[in-house]
């Protein structure tokens, strides 16, 4: 939960004891558009002063609009670059749109599909992230305002499959905690296609808490036959990477090499992301490397 101190003398600041002990990141507040509490989380937006609107749930920053692209783009089209042909894309989370902005740039996804639990993120992003939330009318898209846990065991059920699933989630304390244990990624496992992938934001970086990736990488091995962790760079996250953790169904699908590659008119649509980016987003520093896979 967002504490009264984390604005002070006109500053926000992001702080959590548990994920990030003894480090804060600032940004200045020019003026507070939005504080209230939803059903399920404190939701906070400001004007900053260098990043423009800035969506903030439970006191952590979630996308800010001058380099929200780094995150979008890459959680979305590391996967689907990766896939060699995208019809179906499942979000869960993400609720600022972000995602599926991205997603629906592919033109051979015929259905994109996103769960988010809570309503007041979508009303806001649309309101204050326009660009952001700028998808959310388009003819592939369908929203379903519910638990991304529970969508995922009645997909079970109703045996539906994906092609990709991107989880767009926030960190692992309030509604987004299960999406960082076994029993989610066992779900996510099954409502694959044989061919299918999914990502998932890994909430910390290397810098932060490495014994922790190194724990989700041990969780997500022991249910898929190939997971990566990569990274993107965002400057408003605290330590400026968040990783993302990366996995396939079959063993032979190759995620560090996509198999497709933008034309040039996607390209030009994108900001960060490229083949290059893409590979070189899995190269992790030796002591990373040597700390997550044991190699
Ligand atoms: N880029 C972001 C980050 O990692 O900082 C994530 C952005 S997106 C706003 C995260 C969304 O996940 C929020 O809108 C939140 O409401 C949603 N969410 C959290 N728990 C959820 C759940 N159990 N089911 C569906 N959506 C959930």
């Amino acid at each position: 939960m967002m504490k009264s101190s984390q604005i002070r003398d006109g500053w926000f600041t992001e702080l959590s004891e548990k994920n990030f002990p003894g480090q804060g990141l600032s940004l200045k507040v020019e003026e507070v558009l939005y504080h209230s509490k939803s059903e399920f989380q404190d939701v906070l937006v400001f004007k900053s002063s260098t990043y423009g609107n800035v969506l903030v749930l439970d006191g952590i920053i979630q996308a800010t609009e001058r380099d929200e692209f780094a995150y979008q783009e890459m959680i979305a089209h590391i996967p689907l670059y990766a896939h060699k042909k995208p019809r179906n894309v499942l979000v869960i989370g993400g609720g600022d749109g972000g995602v599926l902005r991205e997603v629906v740039k592919h033109s051979c996804v015929e259905s994109a599909t996103l769960v988010e639990i809570d309503e007041m993120v979508i009303k806001l992003a649309k309101k204050y992230l326009p660009r952001m939330a700028s998808s959310f009318d388009h003819p592939k898209i369908q929203v379903k305002l519910c638990d991304g846990f529970q969508f995922l065991r009645d997909t079970a059920l109703r045996g539906q499959r994906y092609d990709v699933i991107i989880t767009d989630s926030s960190d692992p304390e309030g509604p987004a905690e299960a999406f960082f244990q076994k029993e989610y990624f066992e779900l996510l496992h099954n409502a694959l296609n044989d061919d299918g992938i999914v990502i998932a934001q890994a909430s910390e970086n290397v810098w932060l808490n490495i014994k922790y990736i190194q724990d989700l990488m041990c969780t997500v091995r022991s249910v898929f036959p190939r997971s990566q962790y990569c990274y993107t760079t965002v400057p408003t996250y605290t330590s400026g990477q968040l990783g993302l953790v990366v996995c396939s169904k079959s063993s032979s699908t190759d995620l560090i090499y996509p198999i497709r590659k933008p034309t040039d008119e996607e390209q030009s649509k994108l900001l960060y992301y490229n083949t290059r980016i893409h590979s070189a987003s899995f190269v992790l520093p030796t002591w990373a490397k040597l700390t997550i896979d044991g190699e």
